[in-house]
């Protein structure tokens, strides 16, 4: 039995794809389960097949699957539901699974007004869709009804079993890692809070399950094995146990996982020791739903956090040199001019801003259905979802743009000074990454996603002196070589060779640094010392281009040809 697992692409368009691009890793703990049982399963990110339509039909053709099953985040639902549609015009025998939150939430709908979807799958859904899957191999399809966990239409009714059970040792899963290759990973499901536009309370049901530390870093191990250094870890609160979460760290560096990554957690489970063993263990970002500036709109949101919580918690992942993230809602509730005035209270070095979306399986919804006297039915609009903003007479798409606007130059506007004002640990083991850290943030300011941003002040400036300060801690190549470019920008050759030469006596292998020092001294009209820096590194088609000019220049024609003909042949 071949069996495909999707997931859907979304119908709108984003400006960062990171966004929507990640598979979920329920589809990996699926797919492993059903390999597990010696079934052959392929998981097939199709985020953007809708940009290339044709490879669907083709696909499909080509793999003749039997079962497809599809994970559906709800924005996403009308990708699952047009891929399901050309699925069994092609193959009308093979059967049509959705999953995930967004399916868990509208499986009454779904099943009454889409016929290409055979079932269901609610919540949890590893075991639910193994025994489905047993079901169709035995061709015992009178016992579906007896599996719990599932919707399905039967002699034209639909029915929906009983809720399936939780599973209580999420280590008994087997590892995703075992057969595939991810990065986004987790730790946990659940959590314990309940904010109204969050549809994760309801899933897992507030009550938080946790992987323990050994198959966690197992799984790290595994991953790390296959070339895999980066992680984000997607845990709704990855810090919700101190001890376990130390624990986890101490076994990473213990076993010399030379790894980064993100984690996502609460403002109110974070301490000093926790941070520093999380830094040690290779977390460079911690991002926080603080969602308002304003603790009235938090409130309203049931975020239940306070502003002197988040400003702790900001202060305190800073002062370990792990960058703090603030995932923002606007267009909330009572959203006025003055509540999107207090963000810059917090000091967030990044911020990532959402306009408030309504999901069903969230109290907004519910909500929206009591306001409106509505129902199910106005999921079947092609869209993705709907905006606060449009259900709520006192707010306008105008206001909430205006907002938009509002906030991110308010945001942007302080931002410099946010970042010079981080306060970090004076703790000598802490600063080869102290420096790390400043070396980054640095480079968001000069060659990343704050160098192109115009309502940012001084932003060469700001990388500048936190390049400076970064070396101040530490030697940091990344440093060396940032300071050494915006020096070469400021026409200042001989300081940016100066700082440039004793970034290569630290780093010697560094071809970066090697080339930049090159382009300096051309830049000087030294060319017979660039050369020297350029054919240090000979199979660097950019310092090899570099060497050819540099040959051009002094008149030397032969060896500028013997470059360009080695250039062109390889
Ligand atoms: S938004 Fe975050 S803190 Fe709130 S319920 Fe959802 S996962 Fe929990």
């Amino acid at each position: 039995m071949k069996i495909i697992l999707i997931y859907p692409y979304f119908l709108d368009q984003r400006v960062k794809t990171e966004d929507v691009s990640v598979v979920p890793i329920g589809l990996y703990y699926i797919g492993a389960l059903l390999k597990e049982n010696k079934y052959d399963v392929e998981i097939w990110n199709w985020h953007e097949i809708n940009k290339t339509p044709h490879i669907i039909e083709e696909e499909l053709k080509e793999k003749k699957p039997d079962v497809i099953g599809f994970s559906i985040v709800h924005a996403n639902r009308w990708g699952g539901i047009d891929i399901a549609r050309i699925a069994k015009r092609i193959l009308p025998e093979v059967k049509v699974i959705f999953g995930g939150i967004g399916a868990t939430f509208l499986w009454e709908h779904l099943l009454t007004y889409f016929k290409e979807i055979d079932y269901i799958v609610l919540g949890e859904g590893e075991y639910t869709f193994l025994k489905l899957i047993q079901c169709f191999d035995e061709g015992s399809y009178e016992k579906i009804s007896e599996i719990k966990g599932i919707a399905f239409r039967k002699e034209n009714k639909i029915i929906k079993t009983d809720n399936a059970e939780l599973i209580h040792n999420l280590d008994t899963l087997p590892m995703p890692s075992k057969y595939f290759e991810f990065q986004h990973l987790s730790s946990s499901r659940g959590c314990p809070a309940d904010c109204t536009f969050c549809g994760s309370p309801r899933f897992w049901g507030r009550r938080v399950r946790f992987h323990s530390p050994e198959y966690f870093v197992a799984q790290l191990e595994q991953l790390y094995s296959k070339g895999i250094t980066f992680f984000y870890i997607s845990d709704d609160t990855f810090t919700m146990r101190k001890e376990r979460v130390i624990e986890i760290c101490k076994k990473i560096i213990e076993k010399d996982l030379k790894i980064t990554g993100f984690a996502i957690s609460r403002v109110n489970y974070i301490d000093e020791e926790l941070l520093y063993w999380m830094r040690k263990a290779g977390c460079i970002q911690i991002s926080y739903g603080v969602e308002s500036g304003s603790e009235k709109i938090r409130n309203v949101l049931n975020k239940r956090i306070k502003t002197e919580d988040i400003m702790r918690a900001f202060e305190l992942t800073h002062k370990y040199g792990i960058l703090a993230r603030a995932y923002f809602i606007y267009g909330s509730p009572g959203e006025n001019w003055e509540t999107i005035q207090e963000i810059h209270k917090i000091k967030p070095l990044s911020i990532i801003f959402y306009i408030l979306d309504i999901f069903p399986g969230t109290a907004l919804y519910d909500d929206l259905k009591r306001r409106k006297k509505i129902d199910d039915d106005i999921w079947l609009s092609r869209v993705e979802d709907i905006m606060y903003f449009e259900t709520d007479p006192q707010l306008s798409r105008e206001m909430i743009l205006m907002f938009g606007q509002r906030l991110r130059t308010e945001y942007y506007k302080y931002l410099p000074d946010f970042a010079m004002s981080v306060k970090l640990e004076e703790r000598s083991d802490l600063y080869q990454s102290h420096a790390d850290f400043l070396s980054r943030l640095a480079m968001t300011f000069s060659h990343g996603e704050y160098s192109i941003m115009e309502t940012i002040p001084n932003r060469e400036e700001v990388a500048k002196k936190l390049y400076v300060r970064s070396l101040s801690y530490f030697p940091n190549q990344r440093a060396y070589l940032g300071l050494g470019i915006l020096l070469q920008k400021e026409h200042k050759y001989e300081e940016s060779i100066e700082i440039l030469i004793e970034g290569i006596n630290r780093f010697p292998e560094s071809e970066s640094l090697g080339t930049c020092i090159g382009v300096s001294y051309m830049n000087l009209g030294r060319f017979e010392e660039a050369l020297k820096h350029f054919l240090r590194f000979p199979k660097s088609v950019e310092a090899l281009k570099y060497a050819a000019t540099c040959y051009r220049l002094i008149g030397d024609v032969e060896k500028e040809s013997a470059i360009l003909k080695m250039l062109a042949s390889s």
